[in-house]
């Protein structure tokens, strides 16, 4: 069976690296790109630039988005909505949930159907057997292009909210920044005792490795059934004991002179369980204040 052609529209790295793995998986390939010039390697390697976006959609059963927000969707694809019947969009970028939930009401208007999808791993590591993408939408379009869009990296299916898969994006990336500002927070606060980024980033790395077995003795997955069962078990790592170790933070911080916009998050995470009566039950006590912030 001849591979599905298949359209990529938006070509920064993200969408040239797709590009290139679909071709190397033989698909033929279209692009379209806001600024033609970005098309020029991908087209060396075998791609086809369209001269419109109503073109490029034309061209591909499948149609990939790859692009900074939902809004250049629409930007895109507002004059090309006659060519859209029949044709799976599969977008990849980035945006809010509603926002989400509205491009699939639009495509499904212009009997288009619509996947949505989050890529969790940087356009270089694209294609290798750490890369995984989640996707959720419409389940029969999806099944239908899983073994295409499995050359880009593990599929991870949702269901068929597009919300899902958006959601699953930002709470990846809610953890990866949240976890960047604290090696770099953390990295100012050593340098306040002259510790330089070179000695510190190769000690903290073994933190990273180590959180897993740190956080759940017995598996994280048993962690999660305890939260999603509100459960908080404290005898070990309770909310007083950690919440000292906030209040720690937060004042080597201060007598350092630096930002103190994180640790004083982190400490008012604690604060809040503390004064709700759960000192004594464990830090992840701290999602009640999360979810329902006063
Ligand atoms: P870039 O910002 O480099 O590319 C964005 C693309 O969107 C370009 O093709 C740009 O066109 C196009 N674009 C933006 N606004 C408009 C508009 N109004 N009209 C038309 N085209 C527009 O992003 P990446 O390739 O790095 O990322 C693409 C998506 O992948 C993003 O949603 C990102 O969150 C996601 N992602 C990126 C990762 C990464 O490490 N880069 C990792 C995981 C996900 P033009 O070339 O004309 O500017």
């Amino acid at each position: 069976m001849s591979a599905i052609p298949v359209t990529v529209i938006g070509l920064g790295p993200m969408g040239q690296a797709m590009v290139r793995l679909l071709l190397a998986a033989g698909h033929p390939v279209t692009v379209w790109n806001r600024t033609p010039s970005r098309a020029e390697g991908v087209v060396a390697d075998g791609a086809r630039l369209a001269a419109s976006p109503a073109d490029a959609v034309a061209a591909g059963d499948l149609v990939i988005l790859s692009l900074t927000d939902y809004q250049a969707m629409w930007d895109i694809l507002g004059d090309a909505t006659a060519a859209l019947a029949g044709r799976t969009l599969v977008n990849l970028s980035s945006d809010t949930p509603d926002k989400t939930r509205d491009a699939a009401a639009w495509a499904r208007s212009h009997s288009a159907s619509f996947v949505a999808g989050g890529v969790m791993v940087p356009p270089h590591m694209l294609g290798t057997d750490l890369a995984y993408v989640y996707y959720s939408g419409d389940v029969a379009a999806f099944d239908a292009h899983r073994a295409t869009l499995a050359h880009l990296g593990e599929p991870r299916f949702l269901g068929d909210d597009p919300a899902r898969a958006q959601l699953m994006y930002q709470a990846h990336l809610d953890v990866f920044l949240t976890t960047l500002s604290g090696f770099v927070h953390a990295t100012a606060l050593v340098g306040s005792a002259g510790i330089t980024a070179e000695e510190f980033l190769p000690e903290v790395m073994r933190l990273f490795h180590a959180i897993p077995d740190m956080i759940a003795e017995d598996g994280v997955a048993a962690l999660g059934a305890r939260i999603d069962a509100g459960e908080h078990p404290g005898e070990v790592g309770n909310s007083v004991m950690m919440g000292a170790t906030a209040d720690h933070i937060e004042a080597a911080s201060r007598s350092a002179g630096i930002d103190l916009t994180l640790p004083r998050a982190v400490q008012a995470h604690y604060h809040r369980a503390i004064s709700d009566g759960h000192g004594a039950e464990a830090w992840t006590r701290i999602i009640d204040g999360i979810r329902a912030p006063r």
